[in-house]
């Protein structure tokens, strides 16, 4: 299991690469699968501002691209003062491969910290069945 250090310096190191040009809100979001392997992502905002998508999907995404589906945690990096929470949007597509999946935000600037389970945040994801 990776160490909340670990986590602080593939943040740190990760934090530069978020393309944030119009909001400067800087995020990085680390998805951990159950058997603890990471899969990281950043926002990557766009000029036309709906096509922005945030780091905790992108995290999510390359997980399932390298063939990870089982994500167990989402840990979120922010350099605002108060943990973040991961948006309406996030939510639910963790919630596709997660429903019981725990949430830890950190403060980058601060080293605040805040853990939810995803079910608090999203009682009632939208699902086929
Ligand atoms: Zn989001």
């Amino acid at each position: 299991m990776v160490s909340e250090k670990e986590l602080f310096e593939f943040a740190e190191k990760l934090m530069p690469n978020a393309y944030a040009p119009y909001s400067n809100f800087k995020v990085v979001a680390i998805a951990e699968t159950r058997s603890g392997e990471l899969f990281p992502g950043v926002n990557v905002e766009n000029s036309s501002y709906g096509l922005t998508i945030c780091a905790e999907r992108v995290a999510v995404f390359n997980a399932v691209t390298n063939g990870h589906r089982d994500i167990d945690k989402i840990y979120i990096f922010t350099e605002t003062k108060e943990p973040t929470s991961p948006c309406g949007a996030c939510r639910q597509v963790i919630a596709e491969f997660n429903p019981e999946a725990t949430i830890i935000s950190y403060s980058l600037s601060t080293g605040k910290k805040r853990q939810w389970a995803l079910k608090e945040l999203l009682p009632y994801h939208f699902n086929l069945s």
